[in-house]
């Protein structure tokens, strides 16, 4: 290419059908084949695994009969979210939720679409070091079982996800800790804006759980515990006890039975 400096209009040259059609072929030539990943190409594409103590992104195959997986992870990233995924065909299909699921069935909650994530990432609870994607304290605030609901108000399969999920309107059960009863993914505009809502049920409340449960569901752990824990920088740390509520237990107040399970995670090779 040219080795003079371009002038500032001239760095997007006009596009022509010649530039574009080499614009389409460079990719492929260029990056490694990434389709045996299927729909965890995103996935692995946006992270080194040398660096991140996250799971490469493998499909998984789920026994006959066994319940879905659902699982929300607190994500203190460049901005705090909490991520949403539902186990759909060997991946966990992801939204990242702003402010958080709400039980309120008058509040809808703003839930951009993500690339999908492995199964393993459901155990993941930690830090994800600084300039990696994503970069920040990670902890599991909610997991269980879920599966969504037919029109006639049964529980479907597959299939019924494929359909629900094409028509942009998702209604679904769960079975968690934090979140259960019925709930809706709407998509709104685009293909990656949806709204996740309650359902009216008798699980519906107007209690603000990421403040009375702010707490991880498999360590029992805070925010700045679990960035301690895993040796998160100076400013993670930070970050990371401004997402726990003010209210939160102190560092040393938590059970001694998440230290073990914190200690082996962040000596996990990576
Ligand atoms: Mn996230």
């Amino acid at each position: 290419m040219a080795t003079t400096r371009p002038a500032r209009k001239s760095s997007k040259p006009a596009d022509t059908p010649k530039r574009r059609a080499a614009r389409r072929r460079a990719p492929t030539a260029e990056l490694p084949d990434l389709s045996q990943y299927g729909q965890l190409a995103e996935y692995n594409r946006k992270r080194h695994f040398g660096v991140t103590p996250e799971p490469p992104g493998q499909a998984s195959r789920r026994e006959a009969g066994r319940p879905l997986q659902f699982v929300v992870q607190k994500h203190r990233a460049s901005r705090l979210h909490y991520d949403f995924r539902l186990e759909h065909r060997g991946v966990m299909l992801s939204w990242a939720v702003p402010k958080a699921p709400s039980p309120d069935p008058s509040v809808k909650r703003l839930a951009m679409e993500t690339e999908p994530h492995p199964m393993d990432y459901n155990q993941f609870e930690g830090v994800i070091p600084e300039g990696e994607y994503g970069g920040g304290t990670v902890m599991i605030w909610d997991k269980g079982f879920w599966a969504p609901i037919t029109p006639d108000g049964q529980l479907g399969g597959e299939d019924e996800i494929d359909r629900q999920l094409r028509k942009g309107e998702l209604k679904f059960v769960l079975l968690g800790e934090k979140l259960a009863g019925s709930w809706v993914l709407v998509r709104t505009r685009g293909t990656r804006q949806w709204l996740l809502i309650k359902h009216r049920d008798q699980y519906a409340s107007a209690e603000d759980i990421t403040v009375t449960k702010p707490l991880s569901l498999v360590s029992g752990r805070t925010m700045a515990e679990i960035a301690q824990a895993a040796g998160a920088s100076p400013r993670q740390l930070q970050l990371a006890a401004a997402a726990d509520p003010a209210a939160a237990p102190a560092a040393a107040a938590t059970s001694a039975r998440a230290k073990p399970r914190a200690r082996a995670r962040a000596a996990r090779p990576s």
